[in-house]
């Protein structure tokens, strides 16, 4: 038989049935390596372990044998972890073990890697990763590079490390950035220029650029301003170093100042932040917040679709603290909680102006088309937003027509000094690049984050085991495996047309 292109048409299997046995006579024994490849897909992907894949081919006998998947993805392992090795590295040993110059450049990756260490961190080259991703990118349709364009490469990360353990990972890749930011890389005979950028919360930057904490009288990335002067947006701060505060050496040395990119996500949740903590404090001093207000605001979120109580802290005795918002419950807030409703006048009518402007503003600094006078004009409202927020007191001190001031020049903080102060000349910055803040946002980072915990949690080490290596070194193997799909195509699904010999209005 043939099919209507001349492509012969094979005879695959056949099912007998008597009684209650199945007996199914193969008639081609050669494994398909593509469809054995759907199967290693689908079951890392569906998270599906030995044990769950066992006991379905114990009832359905066309599955493919569970030893052979477990080879199989061995193999696709082992295949594709020599493409792109996986390094350990022991984070809680002294730096100065890893500082050793002569190691580094004898490894032309700049990377030094020793295999007797059992560590607790892995890693992978950015350099090896580039030579599977650039041709994927070249060949996509539309291609996503094409010979010509610089290649931007965004550096990030988030969660509580000290500066000594980041400077481990520093150190680690300290040779490689370096190259790759000065001499770019080659790809098939073809030439791309490579840009550094970095992007974090606060806590993840000042540690990388070796620069203090927030609440330091010298707090700012980008510029010398004092901490009691973070409200004054008619000072002229141009993003530059801090050259007040400068104690450590930055991790990444090869990414250029200006290119270290905050983070509109943690803009918005810190910004946000604020805004709510000032708007309850006025109701905490209330006498009637226990008993009348607190069920008044949870009504109201409920009626906005946000899940809020407020309840007694534990760890500062008798003070009210409440349910800690994620992102998208933030941005329902700022848009449509009415303060009005719950301070009167004036005032009220100010705060509440404060809440729904951030929220326009950070629209606005999420487009990904400004124009230059777009944002000028972002520039001139975040700048009279801090006038509203910290606006002082306006009339004749204690007499009737006094209006008391909104909220302190202190509570204005350091994400609202960047929000102001830099946001703009950033945003014009990428803006000559043809990019905008949004790219850079670490949202992307934490639904990493989200998926390696999910990976850790569910336990995917079909076939597999730790081998007294770290848990995250299989979470790295996972995504290898991930790129050996990506490579070599490897279907989703197989089509299977089914026949029903009993239909008789089936006619095909
Ligand atoms: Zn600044």
């Amino acid at each position: 038989m043939f099919s209507e292109s001349g492509e012969p048409i094979h005879l695959r299997n056949m099912e007998l049935e008597y009684e209650d046995h199945i007996i199914n006579i193969k008639y081609n024994l050669l494994l398909d390596h593509i469809k054995l490849d759907a199967y290693v897909r689908a079951c890392d992907e569906a998270l599906l372990g030995r044990d769950g894949y066992r006991r379905l081919a114990a009832v359905e006998a066309r599955l493919t044998r569970e030893y052979q998947v477990a080879q199989r993805r061995i193999e696709i392992t082992k295949l594709i972890n020599e493409q792109i090795p996986i390094g350990t590295i022991n984070l809680n040993k002294e730096v100065n073990q890893l500082d050793d110059d002569d190691e580094h450049q004898s490894n032309p990756d700049g990377i030094m890697v020793d295999e007797q260490e059992i560590g607790n961190g892995v890693y992978r080259s950015i350099r090896n990763l580039l030579q599977i991703f650039i041709p994927i990118w070249n060949e996509s349709n539309p291609p996503i590079l094409q010979p010509g364009d610089t290649i931007n490469l965004k550096l990030g990360g988030d969660g509580k490390e000290k500066y000594e353990t980041l400077a481990k990972v520093g150190n680690l890749f300290k040779y490689q950035l370096q190259d790759l930011q000065e001499n770019g890389i080659s790809v098939d005979g073809v030439h791309w220029p490579i840009e550094l950028y970095f992007s974090g919360d606060w806590k993840f930057m000042y540690n990388i650029m070796g620069l203090n904490a927030p609440n330091a009288r010298y707090f700012c990335l980008y510029c010398d301003c004092e901490a009691s002067n973070r409200w004054n947006v008619d000072l002229c701060c141009p993003i530059n170093k801090n050259t007040k505060c400068q104690k450590k050496p930055p991790l990444f040395p090869a990414i250029k100042q200006e290119n270290y990119i905050p983070d509109e996500l943690h803009l918005l949740l810190r910004i946000s932040d604020v805004l709510m903590e000032c708007f309850f404090n006025d109701l905490f001093k209330k006498r009637e917040f226990e008993r009348e207000i607190k069920n008044q605001i949870e009504q109201t979120m409920k009626s906005i679709k946000v899940h809020f109580e407020f309840f007694k802290s534990r760890s500062n005795s008798g003070k009210w603290d409440w349910t800690s918002l994620m992102g998208p419950d933030k941005k329902k807030v700022l848009q449509h909680f009415p303060i009005v409703n719950f301070i009167s006048g004036k005032r009220g009518e100010e705060i509440q102006k404060l809440w729904r402007d951030f929220y326009d503003l950070y629209l606005v600094l999420r487009s990904p088309n400004l124009t230059y006078s777009e944002i000028d004009n972002f520039e001139n409202k975040a700048k009279q937003w801090i006038k509203l927020f910290c606006r002082p007191s306006q009339g004749q001190m204690n007499s009737a027509s006094q209006i008391p001031g909104l909220y302190r020049k202190e509570d204005v903080t350091p994400y609202m000094h960047v929000f102001s102060q830099h946001i703009p000349e950033f945003l014009r910055n990428l803006k000559e690049k043809n990019m905008g803040l949004r790219v850079f946002s670490t949202s992307s980072i934490e639904k990493k984050n989200h998926n390696q915990v999910r990976l850790f949690f569910c336990g995917t080490t079909m076939g597999g085991g730790t081998r007294g290596k770290p848990v995250v070194y299989d979470i790295m193997e996972f995504e290898n495996r991930q790129l050996y799909y990506l490579i070599n195509n490897t279907p989703q699904e197989i089509l299977m047309r089914h026949i029903d010999a009993g239909d008789k209005e089936n006619k095909d």
